[in-house]
């Protein structure tokens, strides 16, 4: 620990994905081929009407800051979305464009957590959820759930985690990092435990919400017991391949999205003008593209369900979307491969990535150390050429 930093920067771990994706950086670097797995990235380039509404936009001077909430003429198209995609009334003044959905959702931490308040969070989670709450002194309260019953909290498992303290409910659906989307009876069995609890706030994550392969997306917003208290997330980055341009946007009620806008105020100015010009484009212009992805996601899906059962020991969840599996891998702990003692997921992560030159998340960061984090957002020709070095690397 170093005692010039302030104690702040102890309080929370490093972002795991971006380790183990900055270590396949490196590897690469050194002239090796890896392939990874550990980033939550499309592969895809954004589409181009999307590219060219941001050329136009540099073109018409759109260089200048934005009103820090964001443009109107967007905050509308956001809204336009939400009533028409997930059947949520939110207004302008309800909308909030910021640097990403993870920017989005640190402020809305940051706007409703007090220290020592209580955030309740399904487990498995994607890896920020829990160091977020933690940065602003609240305390995580997991939700524990596995691979049997697909990595889903059922409502009756949530209730009995909510004490006097709990200000919030915070999980993601389709889930980083398990793929499991709740229903719509699911997240009406949700939404009837917190009519119980009017000072609890939901933080719904829906980022993945295009990349669903079973079913129509549900919005736990959509239920009026509860609509009030909904803080629905959603950005461009999975749906339009826009990772980079870093768009994240919430429907909140509007004392939260006024406190946001305050937050960023101070830390962003808003996000990058030139990068809201474009998400105008990709929440007006066509979903065919995104479609086109999704398609090939799940093709990538059902191979990696047909490569991880071919190594044995590995227990695997069918996932409904967004692009990552969660397979349970304990099999392999406590076992020593080409002379490598095994004694977590984490030590399979960094086996895996020095032997197969393949890097993947441990489930550690994502609340589950019996698991590893597949991201599948890679072509069929790199997802086999790294299943075949893993399940040789993996043989015993
Ligand atoms: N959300 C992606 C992931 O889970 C991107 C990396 C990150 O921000 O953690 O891999």
């Amino acid at each position: 620990m170093d005692t010039r930093l302030a104690n702040r920067v102890y309080y929370f771990e490093e972002s795991q994905t971006l380790e183990m994706a900055k270590k396949a950086r490196e590897l690469s670097a050194k002239g090796v081929k890896v392939i990874n797995l550990s980033l939550g990235e499309p592969d895809f380039a954004t589409p181009k009407h999307i590219i060219e509404a941001a050329k136009k936009a540099m073109d018409d001077g759109f260089t200048k800051y934005s009103p820090v909430a964001g443009f109107l003429d967007l905050r509308q198209a956001v809204s336009d979305k939400f009533l028409r995609d997930n059947g949520l009334n939110y207004s302008t003044n309800q909308i909030v464009i910021s640097t990403g959905a993870k920017h989005s959702i640190m402020n809305v931490i940051l706007a409703l957590i007090n220290p020592g308040d209580e955030v309740i969070i399904p487990n498995p989670y994607w890896v920020s959820y829990s160091e977020m709450v933690k940065l602003a002194s609240g305390k995580p309260v997991f939700v524990p759930s596995n691979v049997t019953n697909n990595y889903k909290s059922p409502a009756s498992a949530i209730e009995a985690a909510i004490t006097d303290k709990t200000k919030m409910f915070l999980f993601s659906s389709p889930c980083n990092p398990s793929g499991s989307a709740y229903s719509k009876q699911e997240l009406k069995e949700i939404a009837d435990v917190f009519e119980k609890y009017p000072n609890i706030f939901i933080v719904s994550d829906e980022i993945y919400e295009h990349i669903n392969f079973v079913s129509k997306h549900e919005s736990i917003g959509q239920f009026q017991s509860v609509a009030d208290r909904v803080i629905t997330i959603n950005g461009v980055a999975k749906a339009f391949a826009m990772t980079g341009w870093r768009i994240g946007y919430i429907g909140a009620p509007e004392f939260i999205a006024k406190a946001c806008e305050k937050l960023q105020g101070q830390f962003t100015s808003g996000a990058n003008s030139i990068a809201q010009r474009a998400t105008l484009a990709a929440l007006t212009g066509s979903l065919e593209p995104t479609k086109a992805m999704t398609a090939e996601y799940l093709k990538r899906r059902n191979l990696v369900l047909k490569r991880l059962d071919e190594i044995p020991g590995v227990k695997a969840n069918v996932p409904d979307g967004a692009f990552y599996i969660f397979p349970d891998f304990s099999y392999f702990i406590g076992k020593t491969l080409n002379g490598t003692k095994i004694i977590s997921t984490r030590d399979l992560c960094y086996y895996l990535l020095e032997v197969a030159h393949v890097s993947m998340v441990s489930g550690e960061a994502f609340g589950n150390p019996e698991c590893i984090r597949i991201s599948y957002s890679l072509n069929e020709t790199d997802l086999n050429f790294a299943f075949d070095r893993i399940k040789e690397a993996l043989t015993i």
